[in-house]
């Protein structure tokens, strides 16, 4: 039997290099990808492919290499994204144009991408990475999680589109996650302590003390579920 296929985007650091690491352990034939794929540490199983899901010319290019080399394409990990901190008034239109160009028209390019083969398939699992800020509006997370907020709405109307096809579409929402993503996140405030405020809303909003961060190990073994066990719209990671 041929091993089911894996595109994940963002795999070369974080959550998406632990998600790419275990789909590869588990046995698929994994492709995840990075701007630069050259410059990044190599997994074992995993095929490198470059990709920057603001451009559509690079998501075409990336997404039909996938489709030659692999045939068809089992499970979409959309995990490609990145974080900004600031007050709402503090953002600029044009940073936050950026964020959602990358975090929720990312997703949209990869779908319109891959959906036709999905569909002529009559399978398929497309898995978005959400955030606990995609269904708490939090302070100093505006622009995140507004663009986080429109790709659970994203997600669950397309499931509703493509249920009756085979495929299904799945959100994961991680909590603060021990990654890069925070070293990454764009700051459109000179100093604030907005990680504090958020963690304390979070905590208020859940009724619970935010434990230690869960790792990327933990996303990514809820991101495998995602993909193979019995359908749940939404699966939480680590919030509480
Ligand atoms: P990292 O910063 O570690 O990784 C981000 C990944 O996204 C990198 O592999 C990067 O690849 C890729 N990426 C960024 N911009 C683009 C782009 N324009 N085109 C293609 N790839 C891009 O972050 P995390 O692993 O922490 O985050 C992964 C996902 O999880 C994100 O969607 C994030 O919003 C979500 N999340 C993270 C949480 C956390 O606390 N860490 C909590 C909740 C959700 P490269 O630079 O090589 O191209």
């Amino acid at each position: 039997m041929t091993s089911p296929v894996l595109l994940i985007t963002g795999a070369s650091s974080g959550i998406g290099r632990a998600t790419a690491r275990l789909f590869a352990e588990k046995g698929y034939r994994v492709f995840g990808t990075s701007r630069r794929p050259e410059a990044t540490a190599a997994i074992s199983g995993v095929e490198f492919v470059a990709l920057d899901v603001r451009d559509e010319a690079s998501v075409k290019a990336c997404t039909a290499q996938v489709l030659e080399r692999a045939g068809r394409i089992d499970v979409l990990v959309n995990n490609a994204g990145y974080a900004m901190v600031g007050a709402v008034d503090e953002t600029s239109p044009d940073e936050a144009q950026a964020l959602f160009d990358t975090n929720v028209l990312g997703m949209l390019r990869m779908v319109r991408a891959l959906l036709p083969t999905m569909h002529k398939q009559r399978s398929g699992r497309i898995v978005n990475t959400s955030s606990v800020l995609g269904f708490l509006p939090a302070p100093f997370k505006g622009a995140y999680a507004s663009s986080k907020h429109a790709v659970e709405g994203l997600s669950e109307s397309l499931d509703h589109e493509v249920r009756g096809f085979g495929i299904r579409v799945v959100l994961v929402q991680p909590n603060f996650t021990k990654a890069e993503l925070g070293d990454n996140a764009v700051s459109v405030a000179a100093s604030i302590e907005a990680y504090g405020l958020l963690k304390q809303r979070v905590s208020v909003a859940t009724g619970k003390a935010m434990k230690a961060a869960p790792g990327p190990e933990t996303v990514a073994a809820e991101i495998l579920r995602a993909a193979e066990e019995s359908y749940q719209m939404r699966r939480p990671v680590g919030s509480g």
